[in-house]
């Protein structure tokens, strides 16, 4: 039996990750959940999974929860997170806040060995460094859940990393990969939360609509399997049929290939190195037809370059193209700047910064902060 904990449970992968344990009552228990504000949802799946500890990022909404529950404990704010994230009982942590605010959780868990589903690639992106050290150190290890990096590390699987040429990670280019330059003036939030084949939080959705999530998810790769920029390679597949590939050096490519749905690489995760029987719709080769691939246009998705060369800057780059990116977004979906500003605002960032070498904890925290009032700053100007 795996005892799992989840932190941001009530979010969409959090839920999924719960749809998967449902389904397998017999080989998971949930030990911990874990919400910002939605008491409302996290009170549901505690009547159902039963945990032990939840926690509720928000002070007063943890002090409404504990007015409808007795029997289980609800901890609040950061503390409570971390407590969650390092409780004993849980032998697995998914780790499914977004943004940001999954850093401090993700490595308090790795710091108590425990074994982290990854789903949070800000993590990677701002503290990579820091991650692979610690995972050393505390003798815990990381499974990815972000599609891309599960179909990777499962075509990888048991290969000597020296036979391997180039990692190619898909994108389905999000719903403006056919707009012009002039079009995507007029984008609206609806438009840009409108994704045409996965169904996923806000934040990362605006981010595959500028092609960011792909850069993140460039560096998360580079962190993860340890290959250089130049050997990670980004194509767009709008079918989202073909999650990722291996290029070998003989020049034979291993591809893993499902309908999209992040309960594949969840329940993967969860339960490697086993399968779990029945967790994807058939993925029919035949209806689908054709597979479809074309070459990125970074002219038009300039985010994705810029996360290319804030991984090659390195130090505390990626962490300043990550805040950044997360101040435009925010931005953006309040209204505050156009569609079309979010990477003209990161670059500006992005080459106002002179990149530190990351030691500590403190320098990713510094670094974060520093591009936060970068941002505010423009954005006042403007
Ligand atoms: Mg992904």
């Amino acid at each position: 039996m795996k005892r799992v904990s989840i932190l941001g449970s009530t979010g969409s992968i959090g839920r999924s990750t719960l749809e998967v344990i449902r389904k397998y009552p017999d080989r998971f228990e949930v030990v911990a959940l874990s919400t910002g504000r939605n008491i409302e949802l996290l009170l549901e799946q505690i009547k159902e999974f039963r945990p032990r500890a939840v926690a509720v990022s928000d002070h007063e909404k943890a002090e409404i929860l504990r007015t409808h529950i007795s029997d289980v404990r609800v901890l609040s704010g950061l503390d409570g997170l971390l407590s969650v994230a390092s409780l004993e009982e849980a032998d697995f942590v998914v780790s499914a806040i977004s943004g940001s605010a999954g850093l401090l959780p993700t490595l308090q868990a790795i710091r108590t060995g425990k074994t982290v589903g990854l789903a949070n690639k800000e993590t990677l992106v701002m503290a990579g460094e820091i991650v692979k050290r610690e995972l050393k150190l505390y003798n815990s290890r990381l499974i990815p859940i972000d599609s891309e990096h599960s179909a990777i590390f499962q075509c990888l699987e048991g290969r000597d990393p020296s036979t391997v040429r180039r990692l190619i990670l898909t994108a389905s280019g999000g719903p403006f990969r056919e707009l012009s330059a002039e079009q995507m003036n007029n984008i609206d939030v609806t438009d840009a939360l409108n994704h045409p084949t996965w169904n996923m939080g806000r934040k990362i959705t605006i981010d595959s609509a500028t092609l960011m999530n792909k850069g993140l998810e460039v560096i998360e790769a580079h962190f993860l399997f340890d290959f250089s920029p130049d050997a990670i390679e980004v194509i767009i597949h709008p079918q989202s049929i073909v999650h990722s590939l291996v290029e070998f050096i003989d020049g034979s490519i291993l591809a893993q290939l499902s309908v999209p749905d992040m309960k594949g690489p969840i329940a993967y995760a969860l339960s490697y190195p086993e399968r779990l029987e029945n967790i994807l719709q058939e993925c029919s080769l035949a209806e689908i037809g054709t597979l479809i691939f074309e070459r990125p246009d970074i002219h038009r998705f300039p985010c994705l370059g810029y996360a290319y060369e804030a991984l090659r800057l390195g130090g505390t780059a990626p962490t300043v193209l990550n805040a950044a990116n997360e101040m435009a977004v925010d931005a953006f979906l309040k209204g505050i700047i156009p569609f079309v500003k979010i990477p003209v605002i990161i670059e500006e960032i992005l080459h106002a910064h002179t990149p530190q070498s990351i030691n500590t904890l403190e320098d990713v925290l510094e670094a974060d902060r520093w591009a936060r009032r970068k941002f505010n700053e423009i954005v006042e100007v403007r």
